[in-house]
């Protein structure tokens, strides 16, 4: 079964900052995503510089997306990434505003959860380019379990018009 110590599950995982260095912010969360227990990280994205959404009167955001190989529950591995949101300074203020880190749970292997406040899929990232561009660069083919479309489908269906600039 997926998430035990014998058959490691593949987590998609989504980085954001855009508060104090933000390519630093987000290449250390992939460091210490490597470094978690039972954990590895298999691939990340190149880091992309992008329009915020929702509250505009803020910096660019940078973000990226890795795939993290896992021996940690959902629920244990958000409440890690949590912590690291945490240890990086990360205060809650405004809604969609600035923030030194965000990790969003996208995937986890195929699971559907709706439940103690955790939704997985991720419920925006079908909306988002800054989500669907580096998630479409390292996984095309990962096939989202509810609508079962492809994220190189769900990228090429996107309306939206945000900009996202691929940066290294
Ligand atoms: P956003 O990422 O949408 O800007 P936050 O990072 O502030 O918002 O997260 C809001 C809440 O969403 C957190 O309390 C977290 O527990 C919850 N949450 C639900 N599903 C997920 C998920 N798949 N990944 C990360 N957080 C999630
Ligand atoms: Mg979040």
């Amino acid at each position: 079964m997926a998430g035990t110590a014998s058959t490691p599950a593949v987590a998609h995982i989504g980085i954001g900052s855009n508060l104090g260095d933000a390519q630093a912010n987000c290449l250390k969360a992939l460091e210490a995503l490597d470094g978690l227990k039972e954990s590895c990280l298999i691939r990340a994205s190149s880091l992309y510089r992008t329009e915020p959404v929702g509250y505009e009167n803020q910096e660019w955001f940078v973000n990226c997306v890795a795939m993290l190989e896992t021996g940690l529950s959902p629920y244990n591995l958000v409440l890690f990434m949590q912590e690291m949101e945490k240890a990086a300074g990360r205060r809650r203020v405004i809604s969609c505003g600035p923030r030194t880190l965000d990790l969003d749970l996208l995937f986890y292997e195929d699971m559907i959860i709706r439940e103690n406040g955790l939704t997985v899929p991720h419920p925006e990232l079908i909306h988002r380019r800054f989500v669907l561009e580096p998630l479409r660069e390292i996984d095309p083919g990962k096939i989202h379990p509810v609508l079962k479309k492809t994220v190189d489908e769900l990228y090429l269906a996107l309306h939206d018009v945000k900009q996202v600039w691929k940066i290294s």
